[in-house]
């Protein structure tokens, strides 16, 4: 097990006070600051001169100090030299990847991944000139057989979405530096539980839409990486996130900051709460998949990759096998037993649940999605911690035994 820990690593973090010596960072909303000397102004566009280089802030597409705060908090926790925060995990995304990747380039990219992303790979970047294999995220051998003269990157989630295949971070680490390519790392399903830099990969991706933040009210990505990359991410004449733009609004910044403090403490009861009803739903004979299951077949991995206490993560998956079945069984869940909600995205205090192939996965084509191991009906559950345990297990288990999905 991993001895890294994220909690600490977050706390030592400089506290930032208010305005008026408040507990709490001030929003700084300006777009633009001033600058005192005007021969400043030349040396901050050459990035000789940052806020840390006796320079100061500039405009807030370019670093803004509440948007500032954040981005240390997110490389505080993945233990990352620095970080840059983004409107969304798939600006943090592409952003990463097309500053890693020129026209003519080659990414291998694990083939479960969520559906905006594959897209993004399959659709969108081939017309810019950069193409994706896609091969499977346990199958190291394979990443290492799709490299060729070309490829700039390996990409995975740590956890895939949704099939919640586990990737072996640090082979695909080793195989990376072995052919002078980058590791990219989508930590999204796992803040805290698994630090991908700590085991190698040389960037992580977030989408804070999800746990990070945790109350399912905004959209928000980071990118966490060496100074290095980061700093070329923000070059005010090249950098991938200024051209683009994808700017994080300090209020927005602000909420994440306020949620982060108990981040630790809700992935705890996330997992501990999704582990319960997986064992549960395992001992009734529903089909179900949960990384902490020793059933699971990568469970060995993830818990050679896991930091201790918090658990492996608050989603599992139910395979209904068909479509109308998965929909039979989430109608219940909702509206009899009221165990969650029917909604995308994961991450938020209450439980919700989609059926992955015809929502956060239509991008994908069905041969694709089968390739990935994708059924139909798989129904994916980002467990929340309201209501007692015991009653969901109840509420889960009456639904379950409704649609006919447990022999036992
Ligand atoms: N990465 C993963 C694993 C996701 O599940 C999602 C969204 O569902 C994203 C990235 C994209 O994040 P956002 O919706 O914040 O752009």
């Amino acid at each position: 097990m991993k001895n890294y820990n994220p909690e600490q690593t977050l706390c030592e973090v400089r506290r930032e006070f208010g305005e008026h010596g408040g507990v709490t960072p001030s929003i700084s909303r300006s777009s633009t600051f001033t600058v005192m000397e005007p021969g400043i102004m030349p040396e901050i566009f050459d990035g000789i001169r940052g806020p840390d280089k006796g320079g100061c802030f500039l405009y807030s597409r370019h670093f803004n100090p509440t948007v500032d705060i954040l981005s240390r908090y997110l490389s505080a926790m993945e233990g990352s030299e620095a970080a840059v925060c983004t409107a969304s995990g798939m600006s943090a995304i592409s952003c990463t990847l097309l500053q890693l990747c020129n026209h003519g380039d080659h990414i291998v990219s694990s083939n479960t991944i969520y559906g905006g992303t594959h897209a993004l790979l399959e659709e969108l970047f081939p017309q810019m000139g950069i193409t994706t294999t896609f091969v499977d995220p346990t199958d190291t051998a394979a990443f290492e057989a799709s490299i060729t003269a070309k490829t700039r990157v390996i990409y995975t989630e740590a956890v895939g979405n949704p099939t919640l295949k586990v990737a072996d971070i640090p082979a695909l680490s080793k195989l990376a530096n072995k052919h002078s390519i980058k590791l990219v790392v989508d930590n999204t399903f796992t803040p805290m539980v698994i630090s991908p830099i700590q085991l190698g990969a040389d960037i992580v991706v977030h989408s804070m839409t999800k746990f990070i933040n945790g109350a399912s009210d905004l959209i928000a990505g980071a990118i966490c990486a060496e100074k290095d990359f980061i700093y070329k991410l923000m070059d005010l004449h090249t950098g991938r996130v200024m051209l683009l733009g994808p700017t994080l609004d300090p209020r927005v910044a602000f909420d994440i900051i306020q949620r982060i403090p108990h981040l630790a403490i809700r992935m705890r009861e996330h997992s501990l709460r999704a582990m319960a009803i997986a064992g549960h739903l395992e001992k009734i004979g529903a089909p179900v998949t949960y990384p902490g299951l020793t059933s699971h077949p990568q469970h060995k991995l993830l818990k050679s990759l896991i930091n201790k206490s918090y658990g492996y993560g608050g989603i599992l998956i139910i395979d209904c096998k068909t479509k109308s079945k998965a929909e039979e069984l989430m109608s219940i869940l909702q509206n009899k037993e009221r165990f969650g909600y029917i909604a995308v995205s994961l991450g938020y205090y209450d439980t919700l649940i989609s059926c992955s192939g015809s929502s956060t996965s239509s991008e994908i084509p069905p041969e694709d999605q089968l390739k990935m191991g994708l059924s139909p009906g798989l129904l994916r559950l980002a467990i929340g911690f309201t209501g007692s345990l015991a009653a969901r297990l109840e509420q889960i288990e009456r639904a379950v035994k409704a649609v006919g999905l447990n022999p036992n």
